[in-house]
């Protein structure tokens, strides 16, 4: 038994990605005190959302935590890494992931994301599998058919429903019905908040009876710096065109918090001078810009003012250079 607790308590700390083990021992110990005492009252689970890019896996996952954890934009690949949102109730503990969108791996970067992807299957029991209107199946058939033949249960939210007319809205639901049999379908509006809550209470009917995985005061899994980088990785996504944000990662080197103020020092990292001078722009305007616009949702973000410091530097090839991957942590 004590072996048992310690292995719980370390499973615990350790829980980016918790383990079906793990899981189900936290789980029984929890059912044995919990008749033991009588009382059986505690929902938790882990509810993954995949799906292809851009059909707003992000914008649902912020709807449901009620926070701007996942950045957002119109292009494909914001999303770069698994990140949790954790809802807590009184009664329940919601854990959704937020992954990248699927994708068929180009180089070693696209790689490690599509590795978040799987994971994302293996330690869900929910399974949000996202479309949005007018889409005609994933494009990897490999998770394509985890999906179908999924043990847990899936609800298939067809997305963006506010873009589509009442005909197209009826031929799509009939299409995912053959598609994905084993599903619930809901169409939503992520954006809109249509049907958002009524899904949200689907998912808490079907989470199993479990303790709680995380504090009940915590909201997500990643660090502050993580938030600082993507928040600039937003802006850039927003700011420049073509490749450029696809070769740019953010390194915050410093993060320094008084009463009043956070102090910020963020690396823009490129992959060519060419690039260095893009981001920086004529006289410096162009990365002023984006200073400008992360500061003002960091300030939103951590209820502070904040001074953010931003320097670009070269680093070729980043993308496909393993040690580089692991220490952005890509590769785990
Ligand atoms: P992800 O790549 O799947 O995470 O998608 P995002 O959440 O980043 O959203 C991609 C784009 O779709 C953004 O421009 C969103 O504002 C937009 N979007 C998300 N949900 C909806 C929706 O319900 N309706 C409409 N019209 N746009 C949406
Ligand atoms: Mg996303």
């Amino acid at each position: 038994m004590i072996q048992i607790k310690l292995f719980i308590e370390i499973s615990r700390l350790d829980c980016t990605f918790v383990t079906e083990t793990s899981k189900e021992i936290i789980r029984l110990e929890w059912f044995f005190t919990s008749i033991k005492n009588n009382v059986m009252s505690h929902k938790a689970g882990f509810v993954n959302i995949i799906g292809n890019p851009n059909v707003g896996k992000s914008t649902l996952m912020n709807a449901f935590v009620g926070e701007r954890l996942s950045i957002i934009t119109s292009k494909a690949q914001t999303t770069r890494h698994r990140i949790l949102g954790i809802v807590n109730g009184e009664d329940f503990q919601l854990i959704l992931s937020d992954t990248p969108g699927i994708i068929k791996p180009a180089y070693e970067m696209q790689e490690s994301m599509m590795n978040f992807v799987k994971s994302a299957f293996e330690d869900a029991d929910i399974l949000i599998y996202m479309v949005e209107i007018g889409e005609q199946e994933l494009k990897d058939e490999a998770f394509f058919n985890k999906i179908i033949h999924s043990k847990i249960p899936v609800l298939l939210l067809l997305n963006k429903i506010d873009n589509s007319n009442q005909e197209q809205l009826e031929s799509q639901v009939a299409f995912w019905k053959e598609k994905v049999p084993n599903a619930e379908i809901y169409p939503i509006s992520a954006l809109q908040n249509f049907n958002v809550p009524e899904v949200f209470q689907r998912i808490i009917s079907l989470l199993p009876e479990s303790p709680a995985y995380y504090p009940k005061d915590q909201l997500t899994d990643k660090p502050e710096r993580f938030f600082v980088n993507e928040t600039i990785r937003e802006k850039i996504l927003l700011n420049y065109s073509k490749e450029i944000p696809y070769a740019v990662e953010i390194v915050t080197e410093e993060f320094f918090e008084d009463e009043n103020i956070i102090r910020i020092r963020s690396l823009i990292m490129v992959e060519r001078d060419t690039q260095k001078g893009i981001i920086i722009g004529h006289k410096g305007a162009a990365l002023k810009k984006v200073g400008m616009d992360a500061r003002a949702d960091l300030e939103k973000f951590f209820g502070k003012q904040i001074h953010l410091e931003l320097y670009v530097k070269v680093n070729k090839n980043w993308r496909s250079n393993t040690n580089m991957l692991k220490r952005f942590g890509y590769n785990q």
